[in-house]
């Protein structure tokens, strides 16, 4: 019976591996096309002011809506979309849309608030983005104001020059450009003040240890201090309790983004969040770090 039972287990997790292995066929195979299908939309994150909730920007997030799997997170493709460049024709995708919107809703009369878009550095490193950008925001006629550049460390050091240059450029035209996930890279302190960002973004893991009383807060909070002192604005990256809160506060960390104000919400929701204009923490939530229930959000 044991042995039954023991084929069994190995028939079952031979069937688990197969299928994540077909999910991992399909999803490379099939992204490549998830543009031209119409795959891919958007979801947003609002960054909110830590004193007083307000909403002062947001973040575009990917989501692949794939035929077969449902909605694939960003944390599964766009690696896989690094890897086989098709991340440059994602990150243009992801400019024309939120250009679009951001025209959209003027239109509309609505107020609208700067929207940041993650971009990979990989497509500075190709000749034709800034008349790609400079295009896009001709046609939309947007305030490039309203936009913001996330990346990260990723490409920074070993393309220093371009990477520089592009920032540089970017500037030029208005638009504001962040350091996201600050923290997780290669790149020391003494680095970052080459690159002239208006944003720092503190990566989640250090926020996460902000309330630690363990030794681990010292090396978060140093972070966030010396962001401050750069005198960059500087952005809490997913906050989610309370506690969390308050220390950012004492911190004097101006922006926070984070499950406890707002997960990242479809297009819908979003305009709902945008003429609210205040988000208050979920406290019920407060104490302990929401566990997500669903797959992802
Ligand atoms: P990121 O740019 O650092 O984005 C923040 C991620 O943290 C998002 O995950 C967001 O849902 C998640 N997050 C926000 N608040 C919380 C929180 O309180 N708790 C927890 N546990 N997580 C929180 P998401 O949307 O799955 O995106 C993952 C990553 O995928 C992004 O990290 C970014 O690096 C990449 N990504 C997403 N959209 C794009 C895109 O349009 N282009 C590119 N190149 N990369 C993208
Ligand atoms: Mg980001
Ligand atoms: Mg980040
Ligand atoms: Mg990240």
């Amino acid at each position: 019976r044991a042995k039954e039972r023991g084929k069994n287990t190995y028939y079952f997790l031979n069937k688990i591996t197969d299928l994540t292995h077909l999910r991992h066929i399909e999803i490379e195979s099939d992204l490549a096309k998830s543009i031209e299908l119409n795959q891919l939309l958007l979801y947003f994150q609002p960054r909110v002011d830590t004193k007083s909730g307000k909403v002062l920007s947001a973040e575009a997030l990917i989501r692949w809506q794939h035929p077969n799997w449902g909605l694939v997170s960003p944390s599964e493709f766009i690696p896989l979309a690094e890897e086989t460049g098709f991340i440059n024709e994602i990150g243009d995708w992801v400019i024309s849309q939120v250009c679009q919107y951001l025209h959209d809703w003027k239109k509309e009369g609505k107020e609208v608030i700067p929207i940041s878009i993650n971009i990979s550095a990989q497509r500075f490193l190709r000749h034709d983005w800034k008349a790609f950008i400079c295009d896009i925001i001709s046609k939309t006629k947007i305030d490039p104001a309203f936009i913001e550049f996330e990346i990260t460390e990723t490409y920074l050091i070993r393309h220093e020059e371009e990477i520089i240059e592009a920032i540089k450029y970017l500037k030029q035209l208005g638009i504001k450009v962040a350091l996201d996930d600050f923290g997780t890279g290669f790149s020391s302190i003494s680095q970052l003040a080459k690159f002239p960002v208006d944003t720092i973004k503190i990566d989640r893991s250090f926020i996460k240890k902000v309330t630690e009383q363990n030794g681990d807060e010292i090396l978060a909070k140093g972070i966030i201090y010396i962001a401050n002192s750069l005198n960059k604005n500087v952005v809490a990256e997913g906050v989610e309790t309370v506690e969390q809160l308050n220390v950012l506060q004492q911190l004097e960390c101006k922006e926070i983004q984070g499950f406890l104000f707002s997960k990242p919400v479809p297009v819908i929701e979003f305009v709902r969040i945008l003429e609210k204009k205040f988000l208050k923490p979920k406290s019920a939530e407060s104490s302990r770090p929401i566990i997500n229930k669903r797959k992802y959000y």
